[in-house]
């Protein structure tokens, strides 16, 4: 009925699949590697939108909350 077939092709696709499965930790290593180099590089400073503060002039986080310098309001104060 074609067990030995079967069995032979298992192995073929078991061996990979498993090298498959190597393959993606490692992607998934160089990619976690990526992140971190793209943190210690300021990556978190593109990821937070920053203004400039109308006081002081400063850039900090657009954040309704004061100025982390001068401590001037920053909720709706930007323009004018
Ligand atoms: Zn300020």
């Amino acid at each position: 009925m074609g067990h030995a077939y079967v069995a032979v092709v298992g192995g073929a696709v078991g061996r990979a699949a498993i090298l498959l499965a190597i393959c993606a930790l490692v992607l998934v290593a160089i990619v976690l590697q990526f992140g971190q180099v793209r943190a210690l590089y300021g990556g978190s400073e593109t990821a937070e939108e920053r203004i400039n503060c109308p006081s002081c002039g400063s850039r900090v986080p657009a954040e309704p909350d004061a100025c982390e310098y001068c401590g001037e309001s920053l909720e709706g104060g930007a323009e004018g």
